[in-house]
């Protein structure tokens, strides 16, 4: 499988580009070129005279590319929770470029045959889960998103209960010891959790129009096995659909929408600093910059599977945007 081989060449973190499919008939695509060795070519098609620019990542899936296609190269990742290992999936992109595609769904609906990785990957847990029989698994989960620096639980019936705090741990790691942990034992309690969290990040105390891609969403699953002799294992996958990277012009936001502005944008870099210093192997992380950096740093890092998912919308009107994701995208490869 793809995932592992490349794993033994480097190191824990992959970065996979996703091109969703031309939505608007009359745009011309600014993706010149995808070669089957993960690169493509981009180039602004209202300025063909620019210089086209090329990008390398661990895999490209192009316009065509089908949902089961996407999680069949993540299942090995999926897989490697049941291991013991801590494994974390961020979608990356611009607002419609198709991260909630990706993670949830078509139109972020859980109510289609097309489900994301997020539905998928419990699924498979549940599966190995029941194929071994000298395991005993407990699978729970918590659902929160970061808006403006505030991390709010999405599975809570309590919607009072906005504010979550971040506690640093015994181990150093961070965690949040309020948010509701939910046990789960079948994909139809996982679907059931899924639409209720859904329906809370729609409907927050400061919910407005696509307020959904301004926040950060984080579905956690936690896994505790117990073998037959009395050995434990635990374990935890950060599902993350990251909040829409593009830049806001400064000369037209203000109030709420410049502060929501300013904390994606704040955030956003403190991923690309942690993820660049681990790339680059240094020795200082600079995990407690953010909130997202907090909550994922068990994830990030050490033995932890990383898995970046750029998404990127193909319309030449979108190349300025395509550009920025590219380029963060790569820092991390
Ligand atoms: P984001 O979460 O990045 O803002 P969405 O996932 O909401 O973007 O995608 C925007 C629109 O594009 C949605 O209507 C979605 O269903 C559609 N879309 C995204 N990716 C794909 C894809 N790979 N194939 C078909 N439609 C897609
Ligand atoms: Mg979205």
């Amino acid at each position: 499988n793809l995932y592992n081989m490349l794993q033994e060449v480097r190191g824990n973190i992959r970065v996979f580009c996703r091109i969703r499919p031309l939505m608007n008939s009359k745009s011309i695509s600014s993706i010149e070129h995808v070669g089957n060795d993960g690169s493509i070519m981009v180039c602004d098609p209202y300025k063909p005279q620019t210089t086209r620019k090329i990008f390398q990542f661990n895999q490209i899936f192009g316009p065509t590319t089908t949902q089961d296609e996407i999680y069949r190269e993540t299942q090995s990742l999926i897989r490697s929770v049941m291991d013991g290992y801590n494994v974390c999936i961020l979608a990356y992109g611009q607002t419609g470029s198709g991260k909630t595609h990706t993670m949830c769904g078509p139109s972020g609906g859980l109510s289609s045959n097309d489900l994301g990785i997020n539905y998928m990957a419990l699924n498979d847990l549940f599966t190995i889960s029941t194929s071994r029989e000298d395991v005993k698994y407990d699978i729970r989960v918590q659902m929160v998103e970061i808006y403006n620096e505030q991390v709010r639980d999405l599975l809570s019936e309590d919607t009072s209960s906005t504010k979550l705090d971040i506690r640093s741990s015994s181990n150093g790691l961070f965690n949040l010891p309020d948010a509701k942990m939910c046990p789960v034992q079948s994909p139809s309690d996982v679907m059931t959790l899924m639409l209720l969290g859904e329906k809370h990040r729609a409907s927050g105390p400061t919910a407005m129009n696509n307020r959904s891609s301004r926040s950060h969403s984080i579905l956690t699953v936690h896994v505790n096995g117990k073998d037959i002799s009395g050995n434990v294992s635990c374990s935890c996958l950060h599902l993350v659909d990251l909040a829409g990277s593009e830049r806001v012009d400064r000369s037209e936001a203000t109030g709420d929408r410049l502060k929501e502005a300013q904390h994606i944008n704040k955030s956003l870099s403190c991923l690309g600093d942690v993820i660049t210093a681990l790339a680059q192997k240094n020795s200082h992380i600079p995990y407690r910059n953010s909130k997202l950096t907090q909550l994922l740093q068990s994830s990030l890092g050490g033995n932890a599977k990383t898995l970046m998912l750029a998404h990127i919308s193909p319309e030449g009107e979108s190349y300025v945007e395509t550009l920025s994701t590219l380029k963060f995208a790569q820092r991390a490869s």
